[in-house]
C-alpha cells in the first residue's frame, strides 16, 4: 500500500470533517422529514380517499339503521323510530305490502329522492323491480333478505345508495326501503384543499422555527465546549468547562474539566521539574566550577585551603550524583520494567544497619535520632528497595526537623504487618499541602537549597510502597512535626 505523506493525510482529515454533518443539519432534516411525513399523510387521507370514505360511512350508517328497524318493526312506536331515523340520518325510508302498497313514508331528501319520485310519478316501478330483485334472490336463497343497489347519479355528480329488506310482521310481509344519498363532495375536497394549503405552509413555517430552536439549543453546548477544548489544545488551561444545560453534555464538560485539571498538573509538575532540576543542576555545577578554580589559581600550594575547597567540590558532585540517580530511579520505577526481589530477613538487622549509618548524625551534628523496637520479626520484601524508602524518609526527618533535631524511628508490630514510623518535630505539613507531597517533583517553597532535596524522594517511596502492595501515609500537624508510615509483610510466627 502507498504511504500517503502527513500533508496528504491532514488533507484527508480535514476532507471527512467537512463531508460529516453538523448537529443542526441533522435536526434540520429529520424535522423536515417528519413534517413532509405529517403533510404527505394528511394529503392522502383528506384529500385522495376522502370520497371512499365518505361513501363507506354512509353505507355503513344505512345498514344501521336498517339493523335497527328489522328489530322494531313490530314495535307501536314503529313510525315515531322511523321518522326519527330519518331525519337523524338524511334518509328516505319507504314501507310497502307485498302488493307494493305504501304504509309508510318518510323523505327527507326533498325532491331528489328517487323513491318519491317513483311513488309518485311512475306508479312505484322502481320500488317494484327492487322488491322482484329481492324475491328472486330469496328464492335462491332465503337466506338473502336484502339487497343494496348503488347508482351514479351524472346529473348531480351524486351517489345513489338503495336498500330493500323483506321483513315478516304480525300484519304480513313488509317491504323495508331505504335511500341515502352521497352528495358530491368536490365541493368539500376543495375546501379540505384550500384549507391543507394553509396547514402545509403553517406547519412548514413552524417546524422551521422549531427547528431553528431545538437545533440551537441542541449545538450551542457542544458549541460551547468545542471553544473550550480549542483554548485547552492551544495550551491554555485555565478556561475552565462549565457546566451544560444536558446531562449527557455536561458528563462531557465535567469528564474534559478533569482532564484539563490533571494535565495543567502535569504540566505544572513539568515546568516544576524542568526549573527543580536546572536549578539543582546549575547551583553545584556552578559550584563546583569556581571551587575548582579557586584550587587552580589560589589554593593549589596551600594544603589545607586545597583539602577544604575539595572537600566542597566533592559534596557538590555528590549532590550532582544524588540528583540524577534520584532521577533515573525514579523512571525506572516508573516504566514498569522493575521487578522487586523478594527475601526474606529479620527486621532487626536492617535497624542495626540504618543505626549505624545515622550514629554520626548523632555524634556530631547534635541530632536524636532514637530507635524505638518491637520484638523482632522476619520480613518478606524486597530488602534494598525497602533500604530506600526508610533512608529517603529518615533523610527528610534529618532535613526537616525542628531546633530539637529529634527524630524517632519506631516499630509497632501488627498481625502479619510491621509497621514503620518515622517522627519527626520539625514544622510539619500543612493539611492541603498532604496530598501532594508524594507528587513527583513537589517541593514546598520553604524548602531551601541547604536542605539536599530534588522532590522525588517520596515519590520514589511511594511507587516502591505501590509495587510490594504495602500500605503507608502521613500524619502531621503544622508547627508540631510529622510522621511518616509504612509497613512491611512479615514471615508469620509459628
Ligand atoms: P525533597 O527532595 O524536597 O525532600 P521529597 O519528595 O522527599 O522531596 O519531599 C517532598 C516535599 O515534602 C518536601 O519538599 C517537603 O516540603 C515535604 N516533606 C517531606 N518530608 C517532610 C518532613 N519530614 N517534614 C516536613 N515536610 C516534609
Amino acid at each position: 500500500m502507498r504511504n500517503r505523506n502527513p500533508v496528504e493525510k491532514i488533507k484527508e482529515r480535514h476532507d471527512k470533517k467537512a463531508a460529516a454533518t453538523t448537529i443542526r443539519s441533522y435536526i434540520w432534516i429529520s424535522f423536515i422529514i417528519f413534517t413532509l411525513i405529517i403533510l404527505a399523510l394528511l394529503w392522502v387521507f383528506q384529500y385522495v380517499f376522502i370520497k371512499g370514505y365518505y361513501s363507506s360511512m354512509k353505507a355503513q350508517m344505512l345498514y344501521e339503521a336498517a339493523d335497527v328497524i328489522s328489530k322494531n318493526i313490530d314495535s307501536p312506536h314503529i313510525e315515531g323510530d322511523l321518522r326519527d331515523l330519518a331525519f337523524k340520518n338524511s334518509l328516505c325510508i319507504v314501507v310497502t305490502d307485498r302488493n307494493g302498497r305504501v304504509i309508510f313514508l318518510e323523505n327527507t331528501l326533498g325532491s331528489y329522492s328517487f323513491y318519491e319520485l317513483d311513488i309518485k310519478g311512475q306508479d312505484g316501478q322502481f320500488l317494484k323491480s327492487l322488491r322482484d330483485d329481492l324475491d328472486n334472490r330469496i328464492e335462491e336463497n332465503p337466506e338473502n333478505g336484502s339487497i343494496t343497489k348503488k347508482y351514479e347519479n351524472e346529473d348531480f355528480k351524486s351517489l345513489e345508495l338503495f336498500y330493500v329488506e323483506k321483513l315478516e310482521t304480525q300484519s304480513g310481509d313488509r317491504y323495508v326501503y331505504l335511500e341515502a344519498t352521497v352528495d358530491p363532495i368536490d365541493s368539500t375536497t376543495a375546501i379540505i384543499k384550500n384549507q391543507l394549503v394553509y396547514i402545509s405552509i403553517i406547519l412548514l413555517e413552524v417546524s422551521f422555527i422549531i427547528t431553528l430552536f431545538i437545533s440551537q439549543r441542541l449545538s450551542r453546548p457542544i458549541v460551547n465546549i468545542t471553544k473550550t477544548a480549542k483554548k485547552f489544545a492551544e495550551g491554555d488551561y485555565k478556561t475552565e468547562f462549565k457546566s451544560q444545560s444536558y446531562q449527557e453534555v455536561n458528563e462531557l464538560s465535567e469528564v474534559l474539566d478533569n482532564a484539563r485539571v490533571e494535565v495543567s498538573k502535569v504540566s505544572n509538575l513539568r515546568r516544576d521539574l524542568i526549573s527543580n532540576v536546572s536549578h539543582d543542576l546549575r547551583t553545584p555545577l556552578t559550584i563546583i566550577k569556581s571551587y575548582a578554580e579557586m584550587v587552580r589559581d589560589l589554593s593549589g600550594d596551600n594544603p589545607e585551603k586545597r583539602q577544604e575547597h575539595l572537600k566542597v567540590i566533592i559534596d557538590e558532585s555528590d549532590r550532582l550524583s544524588a540528583l540524577v540517580s534520584s532521577l533515573l530511579e525514579i523512571s525506572k520505577l516508573e516504566s514498569g520494567n522493575m521487578e522487586l526481589e523478594i527475601t526474606e530477613f529479620p527486621l532487626h538487622e536492617k535497624m542495626t544497619e540504618v543505626k549505624q549509618r545515622y550514629e554520626i548524625l548523632n555524634l556530631r551534628e547534635g541530632y536524636n535520632i532514637t530507635f524505638v523496637e518491637d520484638t523482632d520479626v522476619i520480613c518478606r520484601c524486597d530488602s534494598s528497595k525497602i533500604d530506600q524508602v526508610l533512608y529517603n524518609l529518615i533523610n527528610n526527618a534529618v532535613n526537616y526537623c525542628g531546633e530539637g533535631k529529634s527524630i524517632t524511628i519506631r516499630q509497632i508490630n501488627k498481625p502479619n504487618f510491621v509497621r514503620i514510623q518515622v517522627t519527626d518535630d520539625g514544622a510539619g505539613i500543612a493539611r492541603e499541602k498532604l496530598p501532594m507531597i508524594f507528587d513527583r517533583y513537589y517541593r514546598d517553597e520553604r524548602s531551601q537549597r541547604d536542605k539536599i532535596g530534588t522532590g522525588l524522594g517520596l515519590s520514589i517511596v511511594k511507587e516502591i510502597l505501590k509495587m510490594h502492595k504495602f500500605p503507608f501515609g502521613v500524619i502531621s500537624e503544622e508547627g508540631k512535626g510529622s510522621t511518616f508510615w509504612f509497613e512491611i509483610a512479615v514471615v508469620p510466627q509459628e
